[in-house]
């Protein structure tokens, strides 16, 4: 029999969802570089006495997430009490929901390992307090030869959103590809930065693997699953599966069995270690919190929510290719960011032609942009300016090489009318008279070459086209080719 051992991973993915106070608190959720312990609050580190209030704000966050994600927003939902003593948290639970999650039911697409889009269903989705951050070691210069640890409660009661995935990817590129969706999501609805090396995207990889019948399909063996955590990147997500596949595949093939477990991902080293086994793992002793009031998602309030959905990655995708003809890659990668299609249509928008404008956001643009440092958002050049340039060279008023020389300018916080003073280019680009005499100068100084090629025997082109290139160097460039071949042509046949 042919064994298939075939990797089964779901995923659970937080994210700090954007709100400007705790869920719970009135402090500020900015924490990154903030002093330790300095946006903190009784209610937040759970002195007794406090209650807390809910932040409506993380309940609207939550529930755009949850209808972006095409899942059932629950009209009545319920905070419950997480029981377990961990010294980053200070009430010794964690306020989250259970069986009573805000948002369930959901699905996305992504691009499978065939090639196709595969459909990834969303178990659920629901609101969470956010937990302090332990500093153990001497590692960020504060605690040089210490011993012991500190805590840092800046980060708690932050407001998180988890999504839970169904297992449905069957590799770590699925897995990963299922990541940089929900992360482009919730940056076009702007829920959360998304930003997994600052923490605010984390996720939570479990895997297990089947030993399947390679001919029928039938599973012959299912294998426990591990939880893997501490992943800070795309691509660490990526190499951990690896790295747990082969670890798990090889324990299988030995007639070995493994333990459900959750697995540390060790970034440097490259492999994932034992953090704890399931039979250690806690009984959470989740029951409803009663310090707070259920939360009621009205009908108005949902109809005002979805109202605000901005168009999705996946529609605008699919309309730059119905609407301007671009292909699936360029749609793709145009619509990457809300900003950058924004931008993209913005050129578009100033009269370029959709096919040049695509070309050249993704090179002249990207590449300033990467120099320059900056997000589209900021680009110096405002898209409507890039669409007139890009509109001459459509026209061929403007060779691409000035057209670019042009841009430079401008990137550099010219406007586009001094840019093309600048570059020696009149802002109508050169007419057709201007290279239709500098074409006549070249065929006055070169009589040899025009008699060749008027009897008849530069019948390779080489000839015109040497001539061709001499109006370009007259024009110093600034003359478009085609356009120059066109008058060059035409001043040869008057000749004939
Ligand atoms: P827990 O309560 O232990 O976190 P859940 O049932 O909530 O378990 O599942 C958590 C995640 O594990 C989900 O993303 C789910 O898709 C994934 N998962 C469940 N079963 C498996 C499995 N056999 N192999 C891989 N992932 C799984
Ligand atoms: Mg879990
Ligand atoms: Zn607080």
């Amino acid at each position: 029999m042919n064994v298939v051992y075939v990797p089964v991973i779901g995923l659970e993915i937080h994210v700090q969802l954007s709100t400007a106070t705790k869920i719970f608190c009135s402090c500020s959720t900015d924490y990154i570089g903030a002093e330790p312990n300095s946006n903190v609050c009784p209610v937040c580190l759970g002195l007794p006495g406090t209650l807390p209030v809910l932040n409506k704000k993380a309940v609207e966050l939550g529930v755009k997430g949850g209808l972006a994600l095409s899942c059932q927003i629950r009209s009545h939902t319920v905070f419950h009490r997480k029981n377990y003593f961990y010294p980053d948290l200070p009430k010794a639970y964690q306020i989250s929901q259970y069986d009573l999650p805000l948002a369930e039911g959901g699905q996305i697409f992504i691009t499978g390992d065939d090639g196709k889009q595969k459909k990834i269903r969303i178990t659920r989705l629901h609101l969470e307090e956010d937990a302090g951050k332990l500093v153990h070691s001497a590692s960020d210069g504060r605690l040089e030869g210490a011993a012991f640890s500190c805590v840092d409660y800046n980060r708690g009661g932050v407001p998180l959103a988890e999504i839970v995935s169904e297992p449905d990817m069957a590799s770590p590129r699925e897995a990963r590809d299922y990541v940089a969706r929900i992360r482009q999501i919730v940056r076009y609805i702007g829920i959360s930065d998304g930003d997994m090396e600052n923490g605010s995207l984390r996720v939570d990889a479990n895997i297990s693997i089947q030993k399947t019948d390679g001919e029928t399909g039938e599973i012959l063996y299912w294998g426990e699953r591990s939880e893997i955590k501490n992943m800070n990147s795309m691509r660490a997500v990526e190499r951990a599966l690896e790295y747990e596949i082969r670890r798990q595949e090889a324990v299988l093939r030995q007639g070995g069995t493994l333990d459900r477990e959750t697995r540390h991902w060790n970034d440097s080293d490259g492999i994932t270690a034992s953090m704890r086994s399931k039979e250690a793992a806690n009984d959470y002793r989740y029951f409803p919190d009663p310090d707070l009031p259920p939360i009621e998602v009205t009908g108005s309030m949902l109809q005002e929510i979805q109202f605000s959905l901005p168009e999705m990655p996946w529609a605008r995708e699919e309309r730059f290719t119905v609407q301007y003809g671009l292909s699936r890659e360029d749609a793709v990668f145009l619509a990457e960011s809300a900003a950058l299609a924004d931008f993209f249509e913005g050129c578009v928008g100033g009269g370029a032609s959709p096919l040049r404008a695509s070309n050249w956001v993704r090179t002249e643009v990207l590449r300033v942009m990467n120099e320059q440092g900056l997000p589209v958002g900021e680009f110096p050049v405002a898209p409507s300016s890039l669409g007139e340039l890009v509109a001459m060279v459509d026209r061929g008023k403007l060779s691409t090489t000035v057209a670019r020389e042009v841009f430079g300018l401008m990137a550099g916080g010219k406007t586009l009318a001094d840019s093309l003073t600048a570059a020696g280019a009149s802002s109508g680009g050169l007419s057709e008279e201007a290279v239709a005499q500098m074409a006549q100068k070249v065929l006055q100084a070169n009589p040899d070459v025009v008699d060749e090629i008027l009897s008849g025997r530069d019948t390779k082109g080489k000839k015109t086209k040497f001539l061709l290139g001499l109006v370009m160097k007259e024009s110093r460039g600034q003359a478009a080719a085609d356009a120059a071949a066109r008058i060059l042509e035409k001043l040869l046949n008057d000749r004939r």
